[in-house]
């Protein structure tokens, strides 16, 4: 059988993925009159990008980020913080239309684009400035040469491409994707877990770059992503939103035992809520919650009614009854013991009764609210994950960091930036979910992290 020829091209800047970091950091290399060229593995050009809300938002000030997201890079995300507003302007430079500025949650600040118009927009200025963009190839491995990266190599339909590039850029979009991965780093019950972005973001940036040697940050078992409505029910890809019960911090969540198993009101939303359901048997819990909730509005979603209607359409499995012992007895069918569901709220609902909230196993600190005024209700959900928040190391110029030359980010010996190393690995950069430290246990945006990362590395890569 006659094998497949490779096929090679040269580039300046090589962009591995097209979502919102890549776009942005072709759009920045080009800006600099490098000759670029961007390889996408999907069937189309914007990745998660495309499916998102376009919120481009972030923490307003730098003591919201410290007194919200503990952990992670401070020096990155304080990178991100003050690199947004001039990022925006840029952004709206490429013909991303923005709404006006506004303040989400009391300490995000950010504006609001169409993901199908910011996608288009990006990809015609790429194409404007003179940039290639080849779809359907994906990137397997870095080539190197005297220990500095020199190109990648990819795979399309009709074999190998490799491509030989002054610099390159992982821009894939984080490791969600890959079942593996995300067993060894986040949770057992990966296989359960939905995937809530676009389902090319398999972790080939990261593996890619693990090996020609480049550091990982603390934070692989963090990740941002909402509940969904638990099978049978169906939806497809458009549907990530309205199947998301950003409601649960006002609800008490059970998981397959009848139990409580976190504070639902702690963290950023709900995202952090959904990061203790990954751990539960199943990745599975129950969102309960009486009809005073039902309608209770909250900062950053549809009222808890709305998202059961959508659910129940969708063939989602929902439970309703005007009795805590009916409501169990309907979550029974669901796998839930009918005796510890009802223990488990009754005695929640006795402790918030009397001011004791704090005092439950897990204690409760925020949103003290009973499940009392029926109809009650049970709506069963999945964990799913957008975009891991653990990546590569970088410094501030999204140059990748050699493991070799790094030192421990383990808190007890953790050294001062100053202290680091400026081991990089040269001509490799990073952006977008591919970069670790931003976010971690709580959520200070992803496509704020994709423009700002992106623009700096697409600059940097072609200075
Ligand atoms: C439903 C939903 C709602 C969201 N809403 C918001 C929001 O309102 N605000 C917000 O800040 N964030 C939101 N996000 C998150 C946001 O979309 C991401 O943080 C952002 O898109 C990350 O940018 P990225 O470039 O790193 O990844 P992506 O935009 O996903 O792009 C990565 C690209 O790399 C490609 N790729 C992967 N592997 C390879 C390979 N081997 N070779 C070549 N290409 C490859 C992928 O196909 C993809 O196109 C949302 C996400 C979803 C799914």
């Amino acid at each position: 059988m006659e094998s497949a020829r490779k096929r090679e091209h040269t580039a300046d800047v090589l962009v591995l993925g097209a979502g919102m970091a890549g776009l942005c950091a072709a759009i920045a290399a080009l800006e600099q009159g490098a000759q670029v060229l961007v390889l996408e593995k999907g069937t189309r050009f914007g990745g998660s990008m495309a499916l998102s809300n376009g919120i481009v938002w972030t923490f307003a000030r730098e003591a919201d980020v410290r007194a919200h997201v503990p952990d992670g890079d401070p020096a990155l995300q304080d990178f991100l913080v003050a690199n947004l507003t001039d990022s925006l302007r840029w952004l709206q430079g490429q013909g991303v239309e923005l709404q006006p500025d506004q303040i989400w949650l009391g300490y995000g600040r950010g504006q609001e684009a169409s993901p199908p118009q910011m996608t288009a927009a990006l990809v015609d200025r790429v194409k404007a400035l003179g940039g290639a963009m080849l779809c359907e190839t994906a990137v397997q491995s870095l080539l190197t040469r005297d220990g500095a990266v020199s190109g990648a190599l990819a795979f399309d339909a009709q074999g190998a491409v490799e491509v030989h590039a002054r610099s390159v850029i992982l821009a894939t979009g984080g490791f969600q994707g890959n079942a593996e991965l995300l067993a060894r780093h986040v949770t057992p019950y990966a296989d359960f877990m939905y995937l809530r972005a676009n389902p090319w973001s398999t972790g080939d940036g990261l593996l890619a770059a693990l090996d020609v040697g480049a550091a990982t940050t603390p934070w692989l078992d963090t990740f941002y992503g909402h509940a969904m409505t638990a099978p049978p029910a169906r939806f497809n890809a458009l549907q990530f939103q309205d199947m998301s019960h950003k409601y649960g911090p006002l609800a008490v969540a059970l998981n397959l035992e009848g139990r409580r198993f976190a504070d639902e009101s702690a963290g950023t939303g709900e995202e952090t809520l959904n990061t203790h359901i990954a751990r539960q048997p199943q990745a599975t819990a129950a969102y309960v919650f009486d009809a005073a909730t039902a309608d209770r509005v909250y900062d950053g979603g549809p009222l808890a009614r709305v998202v059961i209607d959508r659910a129940r359409q969708a063939g989602g499995p929902v439970a309703q009854s005007d009795t805590l012992e009916g409501l169990a007895h309907e979550m029974q069918a669901w796998g839930f013991p009918p005796t510890q569901v009802v223990a488990t709220l009754t005695s929640y609902n006795a402790a918030l009764t009397s001011g004791n909230g704090k005092q439950l196993q897990p204690a409760r600190r925020g949103n003290p609210f009973r499940v009392v005024r029926p109809p009650f209700t049970a709506a069963l959900v999945r964990a799913a994950i957008t975009f891991t928040c653990g990546g590569v190391r970088t410094d501030l110029d999204m140059r990748v960091l050699r493991r070799a030359a790094s030192v421990s980010m383990l808190p007890l010996l953790k050294a001062d930036r100053d202290e680091l190393q400026t081991g990089v690995i040269a001509n490799l950069y990073a952006a977008g979910c591919d970069v670790g430290g931003f976010s971690t246990r709580s959520y200070m945006g992803g496509l704020a992290q994709a423009l700002v990362t992106g623009r700096v590395a697409g600059a940097a890569a072609a200075g």
